[in-house]
């Protein structure tokens, strides 16, 4: 796309952060998250605005994000290794899973994989440090435990697991699922399923402006919230942790979204926006 529509004072924001550089992404590999991050890092006219609010580059600064991009492309090729079961509190669950994918055979995995990379990026600039649960490095996995488990160990401010959904053509549109409360094995949600709904709500509202996506027409009653007690990656979470599931993989009209590189940026920046507002207001 070639025209940027500025919606937001966050959006603005991170447009002004880019420079002139243009947007994070544009013409160049989404996996240059570091190069990225240097550069802003080094551009010693980010400091504090002169009404005292955090700069563009300085806002996440000393801020811990995790992302978990969902499944792993390899995944497919481990069927025994992710069909071993884990202990998720309310139950037993695979260690992990293949994820969906498009008609057109465009995996859920590398989705996840791309907007998660692209928002690495966009974290960065705002000073965020961004720990991955995978990045395409592993023979498959990790578990839905592992990925619970890295956001604990890393004290994360904030935790989004990246997603696309596998429904039926005509369902259509994103939405978050919160962590329910649940108190069960080793799962205990209960000091941070008030901060995760928070941190859901605004990624929804933020994802909804950048992507102009609509809330699912077949979850969460037009909210396009859900809350859930059947996964790991939430149940095991002590940090606040959400998922968000990007549109419909198996429907034509999300697909041809999904599949756009352009789309995929903006489903980054509006990711980002919602982690950013989460952790600044
Ligand atoms: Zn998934």
């Amino acid at each position: 796309m070639a025209a940027v529509v500025v919606v937001s004072l966050g959006g603005w924001l991170l447009w002004r952060a880019w420079g002139d550089g243009g947007p994070p992404g544009a013409g160049r590999p989404a996996a240059g998250g570091s190069s990225d991050a240097a550069a802003g890092g080094s551009d010693g006219k980010k400091g504090a605005g002169s009404d005292g609010t955090a700069a563009p580059g300085d806002r996440l600064k000393g801020r811990t994000v995790l992302l978990d991009p969902g499944h792993n492309p390899h995944n497919r090729d481990h069927g025994r290794e992710i069909g071993r079961q884990v202990d998720i509190g309310t139950g037993r669950k695979e260690c992990d899973t293949t994820g969906t994918a498009t008609d057109d055979g465009y995996a859920e995995a590398s989705f996840t994989l791309d907007v998660a990379r692209r928002a690495r990026t966009l974290l960065q600039h705002e000073g965020a440090k961004v720990i991955f649960t995978q990045d395409g490095d592993r023979p498959y996995g990790p578990c839905v435990d592992e990925r619970a488990a890295a956001g604990n160990k890393a004290h994360a401010d904030a935790a989004v697991s990246i997603h696309a959904d596998g429904s039926a053509a005509g369902n259509r549109g994103f939405h978050v699922i919160l962590p329910a409360r649940v108190s069960a094995g080793p799962a205990d949600t209960s000091a941070i399923v008030g901060p995760a709904r928070k941190l859901g709500e605004r990624l929804a509202g933020r994802f909804a402006t950048a992507t102009g996506s609509a809330r699912s027409n077949y979850i969460g009653g037009g909210t396009g919230l859900d809350t859930r007690s059947d996964l790991g990656g939430l149940n095991l979470s002590h940090v606040p942790k959400v998922f968000i599931e990007c549109g419909n993989m198996r429907d034509p009209k999300d697909a041809a979204q999904l599949t756009d590189a352009g789309w995929r940026e903006k489903a980054a920046r509006g990711i980002t926006a919602g982690i950013t507002d989460f952790l600044t207001r």
